[in-house]
């Protein structure tokens, strides 16, 4: 071996010694961050985006969402993962209901400690779970004694009072955890909230202008808030959000017979979902009716989630959807 390779040999061991111990001291570094962070966690969708957009920029807060991208809210159910980062929250926000059932014995796990748990439904005026016109019957007796008495409609973020009511309960949270960066998070929220009531005045202003005033679903229906709220009617082929996903003939007859009466020229299906059954109405039903995707927040894809959509912008993409179905 010449002298040359030597020399090579031992610049390359440096290179790779002092990399190694580089990154050890990076991770070590990073992990000490971490531990240093205020730790929020959210179980769904809405409650991620609107503390997103509450925290902004601040460094010092870790905000993690629990359900994640491209999944089914009411089939979650935590890992033993995700019960530690419960565990180590300082602030840990969900909604509870039927649809967070595994919420009770989570926090029963977690137990009396310092950090603060938001039940951001207990802010929100709820309403009972309604049955929808159309809606396919569930299988009554089996059911019944698994819907609690009462049970209310856990998709409290469809309407956007409900929305600005939930940023302003998170913001209020993070002041009182951060109280350094209270005005930031003010500052933030009032941002957002504004976006909200700008969106707010768009759908508005198209049902104000609108010649009628069902939307029919050929899916399920989670958005009986947003319903309510711009005092609208609704048809659907489910009940809220029953994990039945064939409806009978006379279900889907049913909404048929209304899309034709009442000249109703889109059908609608919810996000992360084919809308194989709005498809079949609309194609059944023909003249030009069609089947579109509306957002119902219910929680967002991932590549939504990676193209850094929020609440707002989602919402967005139903103005066309809405104008196109009720005006
Ligand atoms: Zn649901």
């Amino acid at each position: 071996m010449n002298f040359k390779k030597i020399i090579l040999i031992i610049i390359l061991l440096a290179i790779i010694v002092g990399a190694g111990f580089f990154m050890l001291k990076g991770r070590s570094k990073k992990q000490e961050a971490n531990n240093d962070k205020i730790k929020v966690v959210s179980s769904n969708f809405a409650s991620y985006d609107f503390l997103r957009a509450i925290i902004g920029d601040n460094d010092n807060v870790e905000l993690t969402f629990l359900l994640g991208p491209g999944k089914d809210a009411h089939s979650y159910d935590p890992t033993a993962q995700d019960l530690i980062t419960i565990q180590n929250a300082d602030i840990f926000v969900y909604i509870g209901g039927e649809m967070e059932k595994w919420s009770d014995k989570v926090l029963e796990a977690v137990g009396d400690k310092k950090s603060k748990i938001i039940c951001i439904a207990d802010d929100i005026d709820t309403i009972e779970e309604k049955e929808v016109d159309g809606a396919e019957e569930e299988e009554e007796h089996e059911h019944e004694e698994e819907h609690e008495e009462g049970a209310f409609d856990e998709h409290i973020w469809t309407s956007p009072k409900n929305a600005i009511k939930m940023v302003e309960v998170l913001e209020k949270t993070m002041e009182e955890i951060d109280n350094n960066n209270a005005e930031k998070y003010k500052k933030n929220s009032e941002k957002y909230i504004a976006e909200i009531k700008n969106i707010d005045k768009q759908i508005q202003n198209i049902v104000d202008n609108k010649k009628r005033y069902r939307l029919v679903f050929g899916d399920k229906m989670p958005m009986q808030y947003f319903i309510d709220y711009y005092n609208l009617k609704v048809s659907a082929a489910f009940n809220g959000c029953s994990t039945e996903t064939e409806p009978s003939a006379s279900t889907i007859a049913y909404l048929e017979k209304k899309v034709k009466e009442e000249n109703i020229p889109v059908v609608l299906y919810v996000e992360l979902n084919p809308g194989r059954v709005a498809k079949t109405i609309a194609t059944e039903v023909g003249n030009g009716c069609e089947a579109m995707q509306i957002q119902a927040l219910h929680n967002i894809t991932l590549d939504d989630f990676k193209n850094g959509e929020t609440w707002v912008s989602l919402m967005t993409r139903n103005l066309e959807v809405l104008k196109k179905a009720l005006q």
